[in-house]
């Protein structure tokens, strides 16, 4: 074991950034205290029962590569595994798993315990500055605790306020406190600060609910885990249920506009556009006549549904009204309203690329007062700002992640450079280099970075380079030999006679090629793991689109310096969304350099604008 300096770390929240913030410091053997305003809610998912998702998936995996909380926790109370985009390539597949909550809370607090971090309960209220620089937090009841670093993850706290229908009162989320003085601290430090909003459905009683009208929805049938240790679910797997509104619901939603926190003006922070509430979704897309709803139980022995589609800040009564109105939902009991919640949050281009705030050295900022939105965002930031603040409390250099090698540095990029407008949240059309950046092989990318910083523990370092060798044996015995036209043909490979030779692995990459038949074709291919055979097939089925995806990042940065013209109208480009067009009139960038850094502007974006420039000359 080789010498590392003393290193103190105070983490500032329990939830999903502060966790994995704490646990990265502690695996790089800091001494780490958690200060958090009630310790039984540490690993409390204020929103929606689940983890991974589009985008998300990917950074639970990147999260887990480091070693993070995040995937493990997951997969211990996983009740129901859906990977999404299954259709579609492996690099937009999202893998996702809903979550027994309390389940999920247990096995982050275990690991926290596990992790030896010393959890305080407490309120921070001040932070201690010392030559321009954060050296502790004050606390209400253990008064003033030092460090080397500071890490604040106060998510919706800051300033929280919450709101239903008319009705608004101060918290951090439902039943419990805001954070208010430390708000009104970071305020005093001139800090560039905002406001956001948020929203959450009501919650039904499950035994409320008539479940035998409902189409029922099962998890996968081969469900495909969150970590990359794990091997299958821990729990006990659920149906989910499908109902969907219908014109009396949107009927009774539009009567009752006027009494909605985020129509009534009460409201000033913006709001996650793609996580619409139900009121959003029936103003913008008055067309639509019916909105698919999925009833989610939140854990096995709990008698809650979440309805995930109908986040809103009616007033109690007409959620009550509304919900009524649903299929199945006709006798349906709300155990708690949904509800909106506005709170402040720092503008993230005060940040340097380590997530440290450039005006105030010492202190490290994560998660949803950063702009995001999303357990999975929060987490990716608390573990990287903790591994950063380690670091630099140890004068050691770090690696900054980058757009190339991780979504990490793809949300890290996008935070600093253009800020948020609106809390948010990954999507693989954020990373132009999502084809090498897969969810399957955020282990091979981030792994050893994390081997190297100390951060990823000897478990998994060996479950890891086991997976190597099996992986360098795999492409050993498919690499070994090529294979005619003609053998090939032998095992149903459609090919032409054109005389040429493959490797096993090279038809493992050709179209509507499957597994099986490479295996009847090459000796002892059969006797690889069938994960590793899985994980060869992925690689093979990409190799061939990683140079067009360079060749298409080249070009992207060679036209940087292209003019955009004033008179181009954004409004006309096809492929833009709505939003993106308001944006980028309102911006009005005069490069595609400058269309860049539009905020919500993706590779597909500046392709599509490219396009249009091109097809006026
Ligand atoms: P949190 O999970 O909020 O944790 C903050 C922690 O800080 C808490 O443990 C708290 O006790 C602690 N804390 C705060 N102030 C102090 C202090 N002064 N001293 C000590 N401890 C303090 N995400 C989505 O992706 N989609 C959604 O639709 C969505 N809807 C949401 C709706 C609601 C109503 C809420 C509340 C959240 C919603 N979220 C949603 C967001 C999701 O919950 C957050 O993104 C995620 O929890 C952020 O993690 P975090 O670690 O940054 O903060």
């Amino acid at each position: 074991m080789f010498h590392v300096k003393h290193t103190k770390i105070i983490v500032v929240g329990g939830g999903h950034a502060g966790v994995e913030a704490a646990g990265a410091a502690a695996r790089m053997g800091a001494d780490v205290s958690l200060v958090t305003l009630n310790k039984a809610a540490i690993g409390a998912m204020s929103c929606n029962p689940a983890i991974g998702g589009l985008g998300k998936g990917h950074l639970v995996r990147e999260v887990d590569a480091l070693d993070g909380i995040m995937g493990r926790a997951a997969d211990a109370a996983g009740i129901h595994y859906r990977l999404l985009n299954r259709s579609k390539g492996p690099a937009v597949q999202g893998p996702r798993a809903q979550m027994d909550r309390a389940l999920y809370r247990a096995a982050v607090q275990a690991a926290v315990a596990a992790h030896g971090i010393e959890v305080i309960e407490d309120q921070v209220v001040d932070l201690c500055v010392q030559d321009g620089r954060v050296v502790g937090v004050v606390t209400t009841q253990h008064g003033d605790l030092s460090a080397d670093a500071v890490v604040l993850t106060t998510g919706t706290f800051l300033g929280g306020v919450i709101h239903i229908g008319r009705e608004m009162r101060s918290g951090g989320r439902m039943g419990e406190d805001a954070s208010s003085a430390l708000a009104k601290r970071l305020r005093s430090l001139g800090l560039p600060m905002g406001r956001l909003k948020t929203g959450t459905p009501p919650r039904l009683r499950k035994d409320s609910i008539d479940w035998d009208s409902l189409e029922s929805q099962p998890g996968d049938s081969e469900p495909v885990m969150l970590s990359f240790l794990s091997k299958a679910p821990a729990a006990r797997q659920i149906h989910c249920g499908i109902t969907h509104t219908n014109s009396k619901t949107h009927e009774i939603i539009r009567a009752n506009l006027a009494e909605s926190a985020m129509y009534s003006g009460n409201i000033t922070g913006s709001g996650p556009r793609y996580c619409p509430s139900i009121e959003d979704k029936i103003s913008r897309f008055a067309d639509k006549d019916s909105h698919q709803v999925f009833l989610e139980p939140e854990g096995l022995n709990d008698n809650t549904v979440y309805p995930n589609g109908i986040s809103t800040s009616l007033s109690a009564e007409v959620q009550l009204d509304y919900v009524r109105s649903i299929a199945g939902l006709e006798r349906a009991e709300i155990v708690q309203p949904g509800y909106a919640i506005e709170y402040d949050y720092v503008d993230p281009r005060a940040l340097d690329a380590t997530l440290q705030l450039k005006a105030l050295p010492g202190l490290w900022l994560a998660g949803q007062i950063n702009g995001t939105t999303g357990y999975e965002e929060a987490a990716a930031q608390g573990l990287v700002a903790a591994m950063f603040a380690v670091c630099s409390a140890r004068d050691e250099p770090m690696e900054i992640f980058s757009r190339s090698n991780s979504y990490i540095g793809v949300l890290i990029d996008d935070l600093i450079h253009r800020g948020v407008t609106e809390p948010y949240r990954m999507f693989t059309s954020r990373a132009e280099f999502r084809l090498s950046l897969r969810a399957d092989n955020a282990d091979q990318r981030l792994t050893p970075i994390g081997v190297d910083l100390g951060v990823v523990t000897a478990e998994r370092h060996s479950a890891f380079e086991a997976k190597l060798r099996s992986l360098d044996e795999g492409r050993r015995v498919l690499g070994r030999d090529t294979y005619s036209s003609k053998e090939a043909r032998s095992v149903g490979i459609e090919l032409a006679l054109d005389g040429s030779k493959r490797t096993g692995l090279e038809l493992l990459g050709l179209p509507k090629v499957e597994i099986g038949q490479v295996c009847e074709l090459v000796e002892g291919a059969s006797d690889l793991p069938a994960d590793v055979l899985a994980q060869l097939h992925r690689e093979a089925i990409y190799a061939k689109y990683l140079e067009r995806q360079q060749r298409d990042v080249d070009r992207l940065r060679s036209e940087e310096t292209t003019e955009i013209p004033r008179d181009l109208d954004f409004a006309a480009i096809h492929g833009l969304s709505a939003e993106l067009k308001e944006k980028l009139r309102k911006a009005q960038p005069t490069s595609i350099a400058s269309a860049r850094k539009v905020e919500g502007v993706t590779p597909a974006a500046l392709n599509a604008i490219l396009l249009a420039l091109r097809s006026r000359e």
